[in-house]
């Protein structure tokens, strides 16, 4: 905690006053261009990879950058999407995964989740991604993998949501999906066939 409090003392001495400017203008206005759904994990920072300003980004952080399937039931996520699709109306929706993801290797090699009975619910929103790989040995190529089909699986449960789904039937609103490698820090953008490619170098 104390970290944490040397931190707020040092963003108000030495971040805040060169943004003063920027945050006068985001305290009656707020208008992010990118919805990013990224993992909690601590070492994934959207604001950092991006190098997005404050005011940029709505970000929605899950365990496993998993965005449940739509249905009526109201919950967190939910909301989330539809507020930034439906009322900010941001342009672009970035499902980002990462190397090394702890739900996504839980998965892959079938840990005992027992003892963290939501987790183990919750990564059941990950069922058609590890359908995909059910054929992979347990091993790290299988993580990579899983990594990857995780990220089209949570982008085609995004797409039923019925906000989401006007929105890109009415163009407004275009689906990413990347891959955050972290010792590298490298940024691959999926396409379609999962192939991929590198964002810069
Ligand atoms: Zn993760």
């Amino acid at each position: 905690m104390q970290d944490l409090t040397e931190g707020v003392a040092r963003f108000q001495r030495d971040v805040f006053p060169a943004k003063a400017e920027l945050f006068a203008h985001l305290a009656a206005h707020h208008a992010p261009h990118t919805l990013f759904i990224g993992c909690s994990d601590a070492r994934v920072v959207p604001e950092l990879i991006t190098q997005g300003e404050p005011g940029e980004l709505f970000v929605i952080r899950t365990a496993g950058n998993l965005v449940p399937a739509y249905t009526p039931a109201a919950n967190g996520v939910t909301a989330s999407i539809e507020y930034a699709v439906a009322v900010l109306g941001v342009r672009d929706i970035v499902v980002c995964g990462h190397s090394a993801c702890g739900a996504m290797t839980a998965l892959a090699e079938e840990h005992d989740l027992s003892g963290a009975p939501m987790v183990a619910g919750w990564l059941r929103h990950a069922d058609a991604a590890l359908a995909r790989t059910a054929g992979m040995a347990a091993g790290p190529a299988k993580v990579r993998a899983l990594v990857r089909q995780n990220v089209h699986a949570q982008l085609a449960n995004l797409a039923t949501h019925p906000c989401v789904a006007r929105a890109l039937a009415e163009k407004k609103v275009t689906l990413h999906g990347w891959v955050f490698d972290i010792p590298t820090g490298r940024v691959e953008a999926l396409d379609i066939t999962g192939a991929g490619t590198a964002l810069a170098a």
